[in-house]
């Protein structure tokens, strides 16, 4: 018999695929994927963050059972529906109130993130964004114009897009030298090349996800908003793969001490279907009628699964469950250290976790072919994971938020495991031929 992923491969188009092992699943529960070969798989993934809540969790089920029930049509382009305008009601209220203005609903942070992108631009006729270098807000035409990691190299940007440098810890000289190196940059852009008053927005991830999980030195974004506060300069936070609990607190620009003029989630707002959000004020967020629609956005059956969502993290308090569990998890990644020389650094907030592989960590040379392997090693033994970053070193732990300290412990055994088996050569390179990553 043909197995799935092998069927997979001969029917499906790699141009949307990321593939880092041979992984077929047939269903989920909980942290668990169940491959089809029958075994179990803890999911520190859930999909890029996506699926926030675990596999089939009750509440989505039900929400979703219920939505389908008697559906109130497909989309809120030409009519309104009661999931779409519970979503949005019940987003006005978690958001700060600069932010609270208006919603546009989607399907993914790629679209989110390119509405807001155009938005901001036509709304306030400054004709200019900043974004960072590393940075990912999507993979269509209008989001990949305002991102800046290397995966999209060649992709054209946007006619007024200027990238800044992330500020970045562990390979800038530590928090203080890498915050004001980053702020001086931002500084000598708007005193030249980019003319504050031509500058629209400032789009910034909270945590650099996709750029490598890089945590972002203290008190450096507070510096950035006073800076576009001066100039009327927009704050578009995307908090697409870190918002929503997975910090340890509803959102993650909370930690960051800023309060955003526009957020953006995607991901784990819809738990596995597709939603996302872009909430801001009136003025930019109500710019035009039909000025960024498609045709299903605002369908009762994701909107309804948003709303179960965002009532399961609060009902549940699953930002507290993340900050928790993911203190452990940190905690027994940090001890970790002491026996992987490979491991170069453990960052991250809540269940949002970076695990940065170097091959020496006083030159820090990027370990790529052993993040490779540690993850198709992993994965061999029963653990998913993948890896990020603009050097593709970095192995990113986006956990259910639901996930126990049992499952925590349970999955770092194995990733010890996977570590201590590529380290010792028991792991064949040419496995890796067949899957390209990124
Ligand atoms: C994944 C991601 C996006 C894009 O979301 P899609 O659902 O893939 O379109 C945007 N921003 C951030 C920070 C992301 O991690």
């Amino acid at each position: 018999m043909v197995g799935l992923y092998e069927r997979d491969a001969k029917a499906l188009s790699r141009m949307s695929f990321l593939r880092f092992f041979p992984q077929a699943v047939i269903g989920g529960d909980g942290a668990y994927l169940i491959g089809e070969d029958g075994r179990r798989l803890l999911d520190f993934s859930a999909a890029w963050g996506a699926a926030s809540l675990g596999h089939s969790h009750p509440a989505l089920r039900a929400a979703v059972a219920r939505a389908l029930a008697s559906q109130a049509g497909a989309s809120h382009l030409s009519s309104a529906n009661l999931p779409a305008v519970e979503l949005a009601e019940k987003l006005l209220s978690i958001v700060p109130q600069r932010a609270a203005g208006r919603v546009w609903l989607g399907h993914s942070g790629s679209d989110a993130s390119e509405t807001a992108a155009r938005a901001v631009v036509a709304a306030t006729g400054r004709p200019r964004i900043i974004s960072f270098k590393g940075a990912y807000h999507g993979g269509t035409v209008g989001s990949m114009a305002v991102s800046g990691h290397p995966v999209q190299q060649g992709v054209p940007k946007a006619p007024g897009l200027s990238l800044i440098p992330y500020p970045n810890p562990y390979r800038d000289g530590g928090e203080h030298a890498a915050s004001e190196s980053a702020i001086a940059q931002l500084e000598d852009l708007l005193s030249g090349p980019a003319p504050p008053e031509e500058v629209a927005a400032l789009f910034l991830e909270p945590i650099q996800s996709d750029g490598g999980m890089i945590v972002p030195p203290a008190g450096y974004f507070r510096t950035v908003e006073e800076i576009c506060r001066r100039h009327g300069i927009l704050l578009v936070v995307d908090e697409v793969k870190v918002g929503l609990g997975r910090t340890g607190t509803l959102h993650a620009f909370e930690q960051l001490d800023i309060e955003p003029d526009i957020i953006i989630f995607g991901k784990g707002l819809g738990g596995g279907l597709p939603v996302s959000a872009a909430i801001g004020p009136e003025a930019i967020m109500n710019h035009k009628p039909a000025f960024s629609f498609q045709t299903v956005h605002g369908n009762p059956v994701c909107a309804a699964a948003g709303l179960a969502v965002l009532q399961t993290i609060e009902r549940e308090r699953l930002a507290d469950n993340a900050a928790e569990v993911g203190q452990h998890l940190r905690d027994l990644l940090q001890r970790l250290k002491n026996t992987h020389p490979i491991i170069g650094d453990v960052r991250g907030r809540g269940l949002s976790i970076g695990i940065e592989l170097v091959a020496d960590r006083t030159s820090k040379e990027p370990a790529k072919i052993e993040a490779a392997l540690t993850i198709y090693r992993a994965f061999e033994l029963g653990l998913v994971l993948y890896y990020v970053g603009v050097n593709s070193n970095v192995l990113e732990l986006t956990p259910p938020l639901t996930l126990t300290k049992e499952q925590a412990s349970e999955g770092v055994a194995l990733l010890d495991q996977a570590m201590s088996d590529v380290m010792s050569g028991r792991v064949d390179r040419s496995a890796l031929t067949a899957f390209a990553g990124w």
